[in-house]
Formats: structure tokens, C-alpha cells, sequence
């Protein structure tokens, strides 16, 4: 199979990374965060320490209901690359990039037409980054795409004549010039299948956070799998994505939505949830506490028809609940 690429440049007051991304994306090649850089343990203040033993708490807590890493099957992520994973105390470690009190709201933009069904996923999608992120969401009016495009934003694909669309052009062209001052993060979906440059066949997506702008594509998410497949892959596709816009690294530890994934039957596997490393680092950014957060999404995914996560995120509310 052909691996996309996703490139996703990370920057903070204190770091900055460029991360290049393989397939739903991953692999960092340059100058990333030192874990070794543990001069922000100095600064937590005792407060810190008590919510960082109380996540502690949690995650052991809720360990039980994930699987821990097993062998990579073929065409696997891990079996293509060689990640060390992230732990919560490393993620701590590498001072993050966090919401701030400015910049808290992720802004959601549909571009381009969709069909009654994708819409419905990608206003869903929205509400789950809300459950699962804890920041306030914002979905705003959908936008055509102008054409005629220039020959540079645009090709038809090789084979398939398939026609596709320039992501740099969406992020630099479209998104920054209307991204909001309080934005953690704009992300835009399309229904169009896009490509970074020509060297790629295509891509699921990218991302700069530099810019606080990404981009994901519909296009490949639904090959006619059915409705609720579509949704998980989705949902777990924004919330994998959002994650590395906080600085959250794959997860090699459990079968999590922050694994890197090579191709859908990887993404099928994982779950919606954060394992208890990564749901660590979901409460320190979005500063929730583990029961309220699963309470919040059990709560969505009942009124979403997800019954089977929302009987799972109560379930982990009830062993979190005296954490
Ligand atoms: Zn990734
Ligand atoms: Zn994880």
C-alpha cells in the first residue's frame, strides 16, 4: 500500500519541533522536544503535584480496560516504525504545548460540499473533541471551495484521475488568513481527497501548529464500510490528530487512539479512548478531572446511538470515581 504523509510543525515558548508524519501519521525525524529537558518539574507548584498523584491515581485505576501493545501485525505502524512511545511523566517532561486562557476554543470548518451523512459526522466529530478535550468547540459556517483553482493547488491523480487538492493551498490560502485570535486550533474537514506535494500519492491530512491550522480529508474514511464505521474512524482520527496539536506523542504502551495506525484496518483496532498514559495528559492540558471527563463523554455517546463507548466511558467513571 502507498503511505501518506502528514507533516505537522510543533511550537512553543520553550520548544519547537517539526514532525513528519507517515500515513494517519508519526515518525518524528528532527529536533523534537527533549525528554531529557526536565526543567519545568522545577516550576510545579504543589498544587501540580497533587492533581499529577491524583491522575496517577486514575490511571491505574483504568488500566484494566485497555490492551496492552501486542506484536505488530502486517503493515502495521509498529512494525514499519521504531517509536519509544511517551509516558505521562515524559509528556510533563517536555513542556507541552497547552490551551492557554487566550487561545481555548477549537474552531471546526467544513470546506467544500458534503453529503447529508458526512455532515452529520463532522458535527458529531465536533462535539466529541468537546467531550473528550474539555474545551469549547465551535463549528463555523461551511465554506465552497473557490474555483477555478491554480494548476498548483490542484491534479487529478495518476491512475485514477481522481481529482484532488493542494493542502498547503487550504492551510495558507484559506485557513490562516481567517484563523481567530482564540484559537487553540482550527481544523477544517473536506470531502475532497487532498495531497501535500508531488512526491505523494496522497494524504489523510496535515497540520501546523505553529499556524494552529490542519486539514483532513473525508475522502478515504469512507470506502463503504457503513455509517458507524465512518464515525469511529473519524472521531478517533480528530481526536488523534487534536492530541498531537497538545504535544501528545504516539502511544506504544496500549492499544489507544493515540497509536500511530499504517492503514484503516489499524484504526478499526483501536479504540475511541485514551489509554491511562494518554488520559493523563488529556486531563493535565484540558485540566478535568478524570470523572468528569468520563462522565462527559458517556453522556455524548448516549445521545450520539454509541452505546457500546458509552456503557465503557461509565464504567471507567464509576472505577475513577474516589481518584
Ligand atoms: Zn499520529
Ligand atoms: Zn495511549
Amino acid at each position: 500500500m502507498k503511505i501518506s504523509t502528514f507533516f505537522i510543525r510543533v511550537f512553543s515558548r520553550n520548544s519547537w519541533a517539526k514532525i513528519f508524519l507517515v500515513a494517519f501519521c508519526g515518525v518524528f525525524i528532527a529536533c523534537s522536544p527533549s525528554i531529557e529537558n526536565s526543567a519545568s518539574n522545577t516550576t510545579t507548584t504543589r498544587q501540580d503535584q497533587k492533581e499529577i498523584q491524583t491522575l496517577r491515581a486514575a490511571m491505574s485505576k483504568v488500566e484494566p480496560f485497555f490492551k496492552p501493545m501486542g506484536k505488530p501485525e502486517a503493515y502495521d505502524w509498529l512494525g514499519s516504525y521504531n517509536e519509544r512511545g511517551q509516558t505521562f511523566d515524559e509528556y510533563l517532561e517536555s513542556i507541552p504545548t497547552l490551551p492557554t486562557i487566550e487561545r481555548k476554543t477549537i474552531y471546526v470548518l467544513p470546506i467544500g460540499k458534503f453529503t447529508p451523512q458526512q455532515r452529520k459526522i463532522i458535527d458529531i466529530t465536533a462535539g466529541y473533541l468537546e467531550a473528550f478535550y474539555d474545551l469549547q468547540v465551535r463549528t463555523m459556517r461551511s465554506q465552497p471551495i473557490k474555483r477555478p483553482l491554480n494548476a498548483k493547488d490542484q491534479r487529478l491523480l495518476k491512475y485514477s484521475k481522481a481529482p484532488q487538492i493542494r493542502t498547503g493551498y487550504l492551510m495558507d490560502e484559506v485557513l490562516k488568513p481567517q484563523l481567530p485570535n482564540d484559537a487553540a486550533a482550527l481544523i477544517a474537514f473536506t470531502s475532497d481527497d487532498l495531497y501535500p506535494d508531488e512526491t505523494m500519492f496522497f494524504v489523510f491530512g496535515q497540520a501546523s501548529l505553529e499556524d494552529r491550522v490542519g486539514v483532513w480529508s473525508l475522502a478515504r474514511l469512507d470506502d463503504n464500510a457503513g455509517y458507524d464505521k465512518f464515525l469511529l474512524r473519524t472521531l478517533k482520527i480528530a481526536a488523534h490528530e487534536t492530541g498531537h496539536m497538545f504535544s501528545m506523542r504516539h502511544c506504544t504502551k496500549y492499544e489507544c487512539v493515540m497509536s500511530g495506525t499504517n492503514q484503516l484496518a489499524e484504526t478499526d483496532r483501536r479504540p475511541i479512548d485514551a489509554c491511562p498514559e494518554c488520559m493523563a495528559k488529556v486531563c493535565w492540558l484540558s485540566e478535568i478531572t478524570p470523572v468528569a471527563r468520563y462522565k462527559r463523554l458517556a453522556e455524548f455517546c448516549r445521545s450520539n446511538g454509541l452505546f457500546k463507548e458509552a456503557g465503557d466511558f461509565t464504567r471507567k467513571a464509576a472505577a475513577v470515581s474516589n481518584s
